[in-house]
């Protein structure tokens, strides 16, 4: 149970539509996406699939659809993907690529999620019926569990050289992309060039309540479109959800930037205090991750004591915890979460 008065920094999802987006959600025309009748949906695609400079663009109910129909779109069963061992695809999406398109992943090393085209080089099977066939390398940028961190344009362009000597398909998990294009100054389509299909999220740092799209080429979506409604992701007025999307891109890209300044913020005075250790110049974009020396306790136990100061974070280990700024936390809130960690700190 969570109130209003709580400054909730467990994720980017947690924000809650404005009132202006919620007025446009209200007005938005709509119609039965399944017979491709919502105007607001269509509206919605043709948007994404010129901010990607793809052909064509499908909105889906969540990012772990959009990538889970990608996969199936892209795979047969017995294909195997390679990715980075620290992938959304591999941790958070329920065994999806296992359960849904019959496929093995590949994981690679490196460091903050990132591989390089020598990792993809060598991961690539032999054409030969004792392996599993590599077909697709996928991409997570930015990388959620690498930190939040950024890929840099130019080795994603040397793994895509490598993806293509090889005959390889390329995804990339840009739930995150838009925080990359603010941090970085590149556009969506800068990175979307390297890519068959990219997926991107409207209900994380972007405040949409629903939804995420992937673009790709015409054919392609059109696979991932029947993919969606196998999977069960076919909706009916779903303008109304589109709509929060349409208003997200207009308004709360550019300001990704404030919760970049506001992760910085909150790492940095995380740095100075005793027994929590961040790498404060690794964070790239809104995502803060930070140890807490066994001096002071469990990262659970530290967690509680924020949870009484009005605090929420995310434990994602038995000594790490995770911080995620969003627009539904200002700079006020971030000096008050940095404040009660001091309190917390210095108490014990
Ligand atoms: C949140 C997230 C997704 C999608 O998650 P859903 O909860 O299914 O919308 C996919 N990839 C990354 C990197 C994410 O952080």
């Amino acid at each position: 149970m969570t109130t209003d008065a709580m400054i909730d920094l467990r994720s980017d999802t947690v924000t809650r539509p404005s009132k202006e987006m919620r007025r446009a959600m209200a007005e938005a025309d709509v119609g039965d996406d399944v017979f491709g009748d919502d105007p607001t949906v269509i509206r919605l695609q043709e948007k994404v699939a010129r901010l990607m400079d793809k052909e064509a663009a499908v909105y889906l109910p969540s990012g772990s659809m959009a990538n889970q129909t990608c996969i199936r779109a892209h795979c047969e069963p017995g294909d195997e993907i390679i990715c980075h061992e620290d992938s959304h695809i591999y941790h958070y999406e329920g065994g999806a690529p296992a359960g849904l398109s019959g496929c093995s992943l590949r994981l690679l090393r490196g460091p903050r999620g990132r591989f390089t085209a020598e990792d993809v080089r060598t991961a690539v099977r032999p054409v030969n019926s004792h392996y599993p066939r590599s077909t697709l390398v996928l991409v997570e940028n930015t990388h959620n569990r690498g930190g939040g961190s950024i890929w840099p344009i130019e080795q994603i362009a040397e793994v895509r050289a490598v993806a293509e000597e090889f005959g390889l398909k390329m995804h990339l998990d840009g739930a995150r992309l838009m925080n990359a294009c603010v941090a970085t100054g590149r556009r969506p389509a800068d990175y979307a060039q390297y890519f068959d299909t990219v997926s991107t999220c409207f209900s994380k740092g972007l405040g949409a309540p629903v939804g995420s799209a992937v673009a790709g080429s015409k054919e392609t979506i059109e696979r991932v479109h029947r993919f969606r409604k196998m999977f069960g992701g076919g909706m009916r007025q779903a303008g109304i959800i589109a709509a929060g999307a349409i208003y997200a891109l207009d308004h709360n890209v550019e300001r990704l930037a404030q919760d970049h300044v506001h992760a910085k913020r909150l790492a940095g005075a995380i740095a100075d205090l005793p027994g929590l250790t961040v790498e404060a110049d690794a964070v790239e974009t809104n995502i803060v991750y930070f140890d807490v020396s066994e001096k002071l306790g469990t990262a659970q136990s530290l967690f509680d004591r924020l949870t009484e100061e009005g605090v929420l974070m995310l434990v994602v280990g038995a000594q790490r915890i995770r911080a995620v700024t969003h627009l539904d936390v200002d700079t006020a809130a971030i000096d008050r979460a940095a404040t009660a960690l001091a309190r917390i700190v210095n108490r014990a």
